[in-house]
Formats: structure tokens, sequence, C-alpha cells
């Protein structure tokens, strides 16, 4: 049907200041963790502009989420809330600590979490919220923050798409739970190739999350009994992880972040464009943020309204036949088999998740996108569903 190469669903824009951060890195000697990974977090903790912010790198956002929940001491008999339209990377390390997840259902306005089935599902064996800011819209994080102090539970959010995002004009990420993480993944608002960072004012919790980054290595440990610690010293306190983030990629989120401002307002951009020209169509198109917020539009997802005359799957393989990659975001978690497996999940406990997953596609969105591709997608959406 198209002459025209295929269009990714999402490519990252890398520049040559970043190639030459990364030519200078492999340069150096030092490719593993060493100064750039710690210019990159105090850069990042620059661009939070928090007082008392620790940034800690990490090699995934997996990474981070599963160390901040170690460092709240999330362990076995414990039970954590989450939202079933999300990755499996938000609950799974859940079960790595050998905790339990329990699964809510999201606002079908805004597919985020939905507060008052959070409050809901909160049982005595309740230790934790893990809201998830989907496609980059942040969820109602007072509601939730509200909820937590009531019940005196542990907020971490999962921030993988909400880079930059706001909510009453705060960066996501000084909001007051104990811990946010962001990812860097190929795909995300900004990239390392693979990477992330957790976030905190917890001053134990960031104390923790360092040791446990590698290897559950302190070199603190030996400062209770000696002033001066030779620099082979180390000692070994817990059974840690491998998750700490390399320079070769701190090189690039060096300039990735550099960059953030100007990626978040050419992807506003593109998502006003897909908003004036889908206006007319049987679709619902994505929540906008409050007056005054900041959208990160990670994500960019159509919803298919019941008067539109074709089905989802239908409809991806109509882009595809046009030449452009889409995506779905999620397959819930309650329709995966180890997730429903394991809880006895049912679609009916989750209807405004189960109907996003049946009418959502997410369209491409993405800085290295060209408004002739902005316009190809535009084309391609309207034909399908005008039936040319
Ligand atoms: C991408 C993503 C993650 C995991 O990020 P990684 O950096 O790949 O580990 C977690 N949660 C959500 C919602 C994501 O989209």
């Amino acid at each position: 049907m198209s002459a025209q190469p295929f269009l990714p669903f999402a490519l990252p824009e890398i520049g040559e200041e970043e190639i030459a951060e990364v030519v200078d890195t492999l340069r150096s000697g030092w490719v593993t963790t060493g100064p750039k990974a710690k210019r990159f977090e105090q850069a990042f903790a620059e661009f939070l502009a928090e007082p008392q912010i620790e940034c800690i790198a990490v090699n995934s956002a997996t990474a981070g989420l599963h160390l901040a929940l170690e460092a709240l001491g999330i362990g076995p008999g414990d039970e954590v809330i989450t939202t079933t339209h999300t990755f499996t990377a938000t609950a799974e390390v859940v079960r790595y600590l050998g905790a339990d997840v329990v699964l809510v259902d999201i606002d079908p306005a805004t597919l985020n979490i939905d507060p008052k089935l959070v409050e809901a599902a909160i049982t005595p064996r309740t230790k934790c919220i893990v809201p998830v800011h989907y496609a980059g819209l942040a969820v109602d994080m007072l509601a939730i923050l509200d909820i937590a102090r009531k019940h005196g539970l542990r907020v971490v959010e999962d921030a993988a798409h909400a880079l930059p995002t706001t909510l009453e004009r705060e960066l996501i990420g000084t909001m007051g739970s104990d811990a946010t993480v962001f990812s860097f993944y190929a795909n995300k608002t900004m990239t390392t190739g693979e990477g992330g960072m957790l976030v905190t004012r917890n001053a134990e919790l960031a104390k923790r999350a360092r040791v446990m980054r590698l290897h559950g290595m302190n070199r603190d440990a030996f400062d209770r009994f000696t002033a001066k610690v030779p620099s082979w010293y180390y000692e070994i306190v817990a059974p840690g992880f491998k998750y700490n983030l390399t320079d070769i990629a701190a090189a690039l989120g060096l300039h990735q972040l550099k960059r953030l401002p100007a990626f978040q307002q050419r992807r506003e951009q593109i998502a006003e464009v897909y908003n004036e020209a889908f206006a007319d169509l049987p679709l619902i198109l994505p929540p906008a943020a409050p007056e005054g917020d900041v959208h990160s539009w990670h994500l960019y997802v159509l919803r298919l309204a019941d008067a539109a005359e074709i089905e989802r799957d239908a409809f991806i393989e109509a882009m595809f036949a046009r030449g452009i990659g889409c995506s779905v975001h999620y397959i819930p978690l309650h329709l995966q088999p180890y997730w429903r497996d394991r809880y006895g999940l049912t679609p009916e406990q989750f209807p405004h998740s189960q109907k996003a997953y049946e009418r959502t596609v997410s369209i491409p969105l993405y800085t290295a996108m060209t408004d002739a591709d902005v316009q190809r997608v535009i084309a391609a959406v309207r034909g399908i569903l005008l039936g040319d």
C-alpha cells in the first residue's frame, strides 16, 4: 500500500554530543560506573531542583523499583498495591522480594490507577502503593499520598513514563513519596540505552539503595573504626545486586537530560497536531494534563470509540499495512498467565482496564519524527477510520 519506508513505533534521538561524550568515555579508560555516572546523578538532582534530594543511577528502572522496595523492607507477608494497566516490571519486583501484588483497576478517564480502588484494596498486610503515571499523565498523587498517610503506607512512584511530568506545577520526583523511579530505556522520553534513576529524599533509603546497588558493598562501615579507609577495603553487609549504571550509559544521559525540555516541547507539539487532526473521528483522545501542568507525552494512546466500525486488532493491521508501527499499552497484568494464575484474576474484576485494553492503540510519537512523518500517521488514521 505504501512505497515509503516503514515508520517504527518508536526511535531514540541520539545527537553528535551524545556520541562525542560516549567516545570520550571509551577513550578515557573508565567505562563502568565512575565520574560520569556521578555527574549524571548530580545533573539529575539539579534538574529536579529540590534540596536534599538524592539521585541514584541504576541500570534499569526495574532495578530502581526493586532497590526502593527492598530498602523500605518490603518482604514475605506484605502486600503492595498497584495498577493492572502497566508493564510487568512494576509488579515483578514485588515478587522478587517474596511479597504479594494486589492489582486494582484504573480510572477510565485517565487510565491511571483509581485512588478510590486503592483505598478499598487495603488490608492489614498492605505496606506500599506503587502508582504508575500512565503515558506521562500524573496520577492524582495528592489523593494517593493522603491515603498513604491515613493508613501508614509507603509510596514508590513508577515514573518510567513521567519525565518531565508535573502535578500542581511540581515535577514528578519531588512530590513527597518515599521514592520515585525513572526509566531511560530506549523508547522512553530520554534514553541511556538501558538505565534508570532512583530519586528519594529519605537518606536511610538512599544509603541502603547505594549499598544494594553494588553487591551489598559498604565502604562507610569502615568509618566506624578508623578515620582513614584504605582504597582496597570494603565490607559486604548484605547479598546485594549488580544494578550500577555504566559511564558509557551516563555519557548518553548527560546530554539527553540537557535536551529534555526541548524533547518535551516537540512531543507536546506532535500531540497537539494529532489532537486537532483526530477531533472529528470516532476516537477517544488521550486526556490532557490539568491546566498549567506538563504531560511528558511518552505515549499517545488512542481509544476507538464504540461508534468506530473497526476492531482494534484490524486497526493496527491496517496501520502496519500502511507502513506505520503501532503498539498496545498494555496487555493488562490480569490477562498475563503468571499474574492471572497466581492471583486467580478475571477480566470482570478490572472492567475499565479490560475495556481500555480492547480498544486502545498507541501510535508513533517521538522527537525523531519529521512533520511529514506526523502527517503520514494522520493520513493513515483518518483513511482507516473514514474507510478509504
Ligand atoms: C519501561 C517501564 C518500566 C521498566 O523500565 P526499565 O528501565 O526497562 O527497567 C517500568 N514500568 C513502566 C510503566 C515502564 O513503561
